[in-house]
């Protein structure tokens, strides 16, 4: 290969500085809300365990700590499969589904340490006070299992962080994470432990792992594979520019939600079948359904190709806890950028003269054209928001709340979606300005580091397609 090809190789699999930027989560102030007990929930499950292994008489501090550490790791990753499974009662508790799909992915990083620390410090057995769970022989081969399990769960880690594996693909690893889960709980089940199975404290671990499994078959041969949910059909289809705006007719009992919240949209048609999450932009008292849909990747692109009229649709949902309106604070102020107007549509769609009358601060590439600043421009007009646009290179940073808000944000619910950067500069911005009622929405369930380059390879392997002989 020679030394431009090499160059070009590397640059499409490492992509530039930006595609590797680690975000540091932002700390706020707190405020009380049931949102923490999901987390709460998950971080005592862990720690709870410690009181299972300490204190065994024969047990050094070291082997206390690999085998808390072990349990740990099981635990984690048992609410990892737990909050992929999407229970939406769970919602309440966490923040909305973005906030458990953050839990699942703070639970399955976490989880793998865990397990590197737990095997690194062999825990020394020999003459403490251990009940076994099964037979030497049974226990012996659980843990050979439990060690190939490991290699597997690295490697798709890797590929569940890197960006460059694209998501249709991506998606079928991450299928696998049950595998070396199973191995890895038929080990913790049948290994040495200071208490016997059928204790109380081998119901609690066992409880997690059954849950987790359970969870975890659930999604991938139940959810993912039995097509569920409202059935809907395409009444209208409009491509303007990069958008699309797709309008649904129900076809039985048509959905219940509230504004703000996003649902699954699975298309019949051939290579849109998979679920992409799309907010609904239309009120709740509509019928008809409204989804603006930005073309950002191999799925999405296909959308102006092909003719939708007509199709069956089956929506999954309605999720999220996001709230773009309060009643309860003296304003309301909506920050987004691009797409992520979305949510706020569906709030603008209930707003009347009357009501509160939200400041919107949204940014854009470009006002000319644009469908959504269209929308926005009407609601202007009629009196139910007060709009500033930021667009051109104009840019929409933290000190522009100091010019819109003078007197402060104390009493001023804040709701934002949009490019994440944007969405936590001005969420800080806002926080720092006194604002105690944030809400965010995040349009990325996967997130990962490296450059995405979905499109590219859907291109080469739509280049091969047309390169096969027909049949
Ligand atoms: C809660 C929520 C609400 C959203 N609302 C809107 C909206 O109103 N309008 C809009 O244009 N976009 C919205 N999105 C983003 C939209 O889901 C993705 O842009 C779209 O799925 C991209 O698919 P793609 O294959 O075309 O692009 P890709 O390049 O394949 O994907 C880009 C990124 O989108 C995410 N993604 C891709 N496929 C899926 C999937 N099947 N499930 C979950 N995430 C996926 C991944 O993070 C991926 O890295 C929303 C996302 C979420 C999580």
């Amino acid at each position: 290969m020679n030394r431009a090809r090499m160059k070009s190789v590397l640059s499409f699999v490492l992509g530039s500085r930006r595609d590797w930027h680690l975000s540091m989560p932002w700390l706020r102030l707190p405020s009380l809300s049931l949102h923490w007990l999901g987390p709460i929930a998950m971080v005592a499950s862990v720690v709870a365990g410690w009181f299972a292994f300490a204190g065994t008489n024969g047990l050094n501090q070291a082997s206390t700590f690999s085998m808390w550490i072990g349990s740990g790791s099981i635990v984690l990753m048992a609410w990892s499969f737990i909050l992929a499974f999407r229970i939406r009662v769970l919602e309440r508790f966490w923040g909305g589904l973005d906030s458990m799909y953050r839990g699942h992915r703070w639970a399955g990083a976490l989880a793998i340490p865990a397990m590197f620390l737990h095997t690194a410090i062999e825990p020394r057995t020999k003459g403490a006070d251990l009940v076994a769970g099964a037979s030497k022989g049974v226990a012996d081969a659980a843990e050979d299992l439990a060690e190939t399990a490991e290699l597997g769960l690295y490697a798709l880690i890797a590929m569940s962080i890197l960006r460059l594996v694209p998501y249709r693909w991506w998606k079928w690893t991450h299928k696998l994470f049950g595998v070396p889960f199973a191995f890895a709980s038929w080990h913790f089940y049948t290994a040495q432990k200071p208490y016997d199975n059928a204790s109380g404290w081998g119901i609690w671990f066992a409880s997690f792992m059954l849950a987790g499994l359970v969870a975890w078959v659930g999604r991938v041969f139940v959810r993912d594979t039995v097509g569920q949910g409202a059935k809907y059909r395409v009444s209208s289809c409009e491509h303007i520019d990069t958008l699309t705006r797709l309008e649904l007719e129900p076809v039985g009992k048509p959905l219940d939600f509230d504004a703000g919240q996003f649902a699954f949209l699975r298309l019949g048609k051939k290579g849109l079948a998979e679920p992409h999450p799309f907010t609904i932009a239309s009120g709740p008292s509509r019928e008809n359904l409204i989804f603006y849909i930005r073309h950002l990747g191999d799925w999405s692109d296909q959308l102006p190709t092909r003719d939708l009229v007509g199709t069956d649709v089956r929506i999954e949902g309605p999720y999220g806890e996001f709230e773009p309106l309060s009643h309860t604070h003296r304003h309301n102020v909506w920050i987004a950028g691009g797409v992520g107007l979305t949510p706020f549509l569906a709030a603008l769609d209930e707003l009347d003269a009357t009501g509160p009358t939200p400041t919107v601060l949204y940014a854009c590439k470009s006002a000319e054209g644009d469908p959504l600043v269209d929308l926005l421009h009407e609601a202007e007009a009629d009196g139910k928001i007060d709009l500033r646009l930021f667009h051109s290179g104009e840019r929409l940073t933290p000190d522009v709340l100091d010019v819109v808000f003078p007197d402060g944000m104390a009493d001023h619910h804040v709701a934002l979606c949009g490019p994440a950067g944007l969405v936590k500069d001005m969420a800080m911005g806002a926080n720092a300005r006194g604002s105690r009622s944030i809400e965010t929405e995040d349009f990325d369930i996967r997130q990962g580091f490296g450059p995405d380059r979905s499109r590219e390879i859907e291109k080469v392997r739509s280049g091969l397609r047309q390169l096969r002989p027909a049949t």
